[in-house]
């Protein structure tokens, strides 16, 4: 099957093909007939499936008919990240259209975007706060709206847009045409759906809360405490050039990448405490190859578009099987294989049972054999990795967050070489016995989770093979 089925314009095929798409995703396959035929559809898809380009493909082609410099299109999305990848799509795919996009979100300055709405751009992607704010300021026609857009309802209203979105309908033509997507159908999302929707098409590419199917699932039984080795350890065994980690807390985010930034990995973190330039920063270095590796919390992640993650790591279990789904959608990407490796404590247990009763099947369980699982706890544990243990809930606003210590004097403070994580191998490592023996050497260790009392180190009691073999 081809792009060429959907009798889409010629400068928008044109686009698809600088963009190096060549069979249709399946929610691509459902919902650009229907989108193009002007019903409304409902797409129950995840990050991951091209549900972007499979409502960016209609919407371009219809806008290449009928007037310019007005707001015809309004894509809607809970993040600023979501907001920039989905205008990169239609920027991308509307190359040969002359169609014109541009984003509205807080937390940058207003002028560009004011200019944006004045201009009469076709295609406005926005998050709802800001786009409110500048319409009730008096900025933005709507009046020639066509198509609206809510992208990845279920967090829209897990953020608490839902009021916001409620309002921005109120101002919007009602003769439009409405498309709504979302990973989840909690009940809340199904209540917009009806107020929104008419006569929806569903076009549906996994069931409930199904992860996409190319990735494998392993989890990982370790302590607290040893997290960040166990980290270390599989990212030296692993061609480790695009890996995304996920913790429960920004403060943890902050701090677990600096853990393995002092360990000589390229990394970076993302989390809702940084600046949109620094955020946007790491992304960037991300998408060009020169981050390795991406800490980040839940709703900073959110609409990453980084194609090709190889690992999903969930340094810490997620709070409930939405955001497992959310997470490890963006490995596995466009059929892409991906890994997703959970860290596993007793206290997560529960949580687990969930996630695989949402999966549809038990995740194995595994261990790294050249691990050393036997280091005990460090005696200074801080309250919130102390927490954690306990299964507690997470604090963000706490906890010594002793960040900068980087560099600091004493062995291993000094940027050692970067390991070279690269194998050759061109694959993903399996966890099996006999994969280790890529221990580095020597190694230290950051106080493990609680690196209580500054930047204390304390060498590894490990056998430890000596030379990156992998
Ligand atoms: P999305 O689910 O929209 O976030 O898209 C996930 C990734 O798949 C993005 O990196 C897209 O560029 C890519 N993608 C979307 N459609 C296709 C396609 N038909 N063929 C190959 N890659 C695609």
């Amino acid at each position: 099957m081809s792009f060429d089925q959907f009798a889409l314009h010629a400068r928008v095929i044109k686009g698809v093909q600088a963009v190096g798409y060549t069979e249709p995703t399946p929610i691509q396959e459902q919902a650009i007939p229907a989108v193009m035929a002007g019903r409304d559809v409902l797409g129950l898809a995840q990050t991951g499936t091209g549900k972007t380009a499979a409502f960016a493909l209609p919407i371009l082609h219809r806008l290449m008919d009928g007037p310019r410099n007005k707001t015809r299109a309004l894509v809607v999305a809970p993040t600023r990240e979501l907001a920039e990848q989905i205008n990169d799509s239609f920027k991308d795919l509307g190359q040969a259209t002359g169609i014109r996009s541009a984003t509205v979100y807080g937390g940058v300055g207003m002028n560009p975007q004011i200019q944006a709405l004045r201009r009469g751009t076709e295609v406005i992607v926005a998050c709802p706060g800001r786009l409110l704010d500048l319409m009730q300021q008096g900025f933005g026609d709507f009046r020639n709206l066509e198509v609206l857009v809510l992208d990845e309802a279920d967090h829209m209203f897990d953020m608490g847009f839902l009021p916001d979105i409620r309002k921005l309908l109120a101002q919007l033509p009602t003769a439009r045409q409405s498309l709504l997507f979302s990973a989840t159908m909690p009940h809340d999302v199904r209540y917009l759906v009806d107020e929104t929707l008419r006569d929806p098409v569903t076009v549906r590419v996994t069931t409930g809360t199904a992860p996409v199917e190319t990735v494998d699932h392993v989890l990982y039984p370790v302590e607290a405490h040893l997290k960040t080795d166990l980290l270390d350890a599989l990212l030296r065994d692993w061609d480790a050039r695009r890996v995304l980690v996920f913790t429960r807390t920004k403060h943890r985010a902050k701090r677990l990448a600096e853990q393995l930034d002092r360990r000589g990995f390229f990394t970076a973190n993302i989390q809702g405490n940084l600046s949109q330039r620094k955020r946007q920063d790491a992304l960037e270095g991300f998408r060009r190859g020169d981050v390795h590796v991406l800490v980040a919390t839940d709703i900073a992640a959110r609409g990453i578009d980084v194609s090709m993650v190889s690992h999903v790591v969930n340094y810490d279990v997620p709070d409930t099987e939405e955001a497992y789904t959310h997470r490890i959608g963006r490995t596995g990407r466009a059929r892409m294989e991906g890994d997703a490796v959970t860290f596993v404590t007793s206290a997560d247990r529960d949580m687990i049972r969930r996630i695989e009763r949402s999966v549809g099947e038990t995740i194995p369980e595994v261990r790294h054999d050249a691990f050393d699982y036997s280091v005990s706890a460090p005696r200074h544990l801080d309250a919130e990795a102390k927490r954690f243990e306990r299964g507690g809930s997470p604090n963000t606003g706490r906890g010594g967050a002793r960040g900068g210590s980087r560099g600091g004097g004493g062995g291993g403070g000094g940027r050692r070489d970067r390991p070279s994580v690269g194998s050759g191998t061109g694959g993903r490592a399996r966890p099996q016995a006999g994969s280790g023996g890529s221990r580095p050497s020597p190694a230290h260790v950051d106080g493990g989770e609680g690196a209580g009392g500054g930047p204390k180190r304390r060498r590894r009691r490990r056998g430890g093979s000596g030379g990156a073999s992998d």
